[in-house]
């Protein structure tokens, strides 16, 4: 049996024995601990039943846990350089395919139905994120009209903590929002820098994503305005909310008292600052905003 390869000696011996070295500009971090790989691999409670897409498989040691417990696993990693590692680390699983693609310019509908053999299984999302763009690939995966079982995502710690934001948090925020609209947010567990090989100058954490249980109380007239309202209330976020809303609005002594009378219906009041506004409370502003032409 061969050693794992989430271990420092593997990953060492491997970067040696294929001259490479890893690329920051790629957010290349390699995880060298088998305890923090099997914990995100049962965080995920990945089963034979599901489809996995990992994104950046690396050298395979996230990979390879995934093809012994998932029942097809599809990678995708934009460096050419960690190709033939990857097949040679994956050799013996059949049921993984590694595609030389960057996941923000891959269509992912079309990727599942055509890289799964039976695209109606569970589609369960888990990697170790390059931290360089946690943000949009997020934002492109909950776009995409695909009902993901889940997504367990490793990502900077800060930016798990934005994640699972709630109001009236400093770590709260447009983020927070964009996320949480769509997807209830579990902090699973948290990881040090240390074992990771190059280590990053941050810690990292575990996040868990599956699609909201509760539905929404309101749902937006316009999600778009509703995006757009909550980022221009979080313009200046030491402001008020009345204060960043005439950002939003546009000033005149006309607007503003519409906006009052608004924040008063609503029972809002204008001096809070926006991080103090719930998700529900943005959508039924924001509605309002469109029904008074604002
Ligand atoms: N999964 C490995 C592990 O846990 O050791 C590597 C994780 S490393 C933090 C991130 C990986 O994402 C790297 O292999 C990097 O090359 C890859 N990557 C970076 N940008 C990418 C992109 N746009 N599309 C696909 N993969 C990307």
């Amino acid at each position: 049996q061969k050693p794992e390869i989430g271990n420092p000696i593997r990953t060492k011996a491997i970067l040696e024995r294929y001259g490479l070295r890893a690329k920051k500009s790629l957010g290349q971090n390699f995880l060298t601990d088998t305890n923090v790989l099997n914990n995100i691999v049962s965080a995920a409670e990945i089963t034979k039943a599901d489809n996995v897409i990992e994104i950046g498989p690396g050298i395979g040691a996230l990979t390879e846990k995934l093809a012994q417990a998932a029942g097809e696993v599809v990678a995708l990693e934009i460096d050419e350089d960690l190709l033939d590692v990857l097949y040679e680390v994956l050799f013996d699983y059949d049921n993984v395919k590694v595609i030389n693609k960057d996941v923000l310019k891959t269509d992912v509908k079309t990727l599942i139905n055509e890289e799964f053999s039976d695209p109606s299984r569970p589609i369960k999302v888990v990697a170790n994120l390059p931290y360089y763009i946690t943000t949009p690939i997020l934002m492109q995966l909950l776009s995409v009209d695909v009902k993901w079982a889940s997504i367990v995502v490793m990502m900077q710690k800060e930016v798990a903590q934005r994640l699972a934001a709630e109001p009236g948090t400093k770590a709260y925020g447009t983020l927070s929002l964009a996320i949480q609209y769509k997807m209830d947010v579990r902090l699973a567990f948290e990881v040090p820098r240390t074992v990771f090989v190059p280590a990053p100058n941050v810690d990292s954490a575990i996040v868990e994503l599956t699609p909201r249980h509760e539905a929404l109380a309101v749902l937006p007239d316009d999600e778009k305005g509703l995006f757009r309202l909550i980022k221009g209330c979080f313009s200046h976020r030491r402001k008020t909310l009345a204060n960043n809303l005439q950002g939003v609005v546009g000033k005149g002594a006309d607007k503003k008292a519409q906006t009052q009378t608004i924040l008063t219906e609503l029972s809002i009041a204008p001096s809070v600052r926006p991080e103090r506004l719930s998700l529900d409370q943005f959508i039924l502003l924001a509605n309002r905003l469109r029904d008074a032409e604002l």
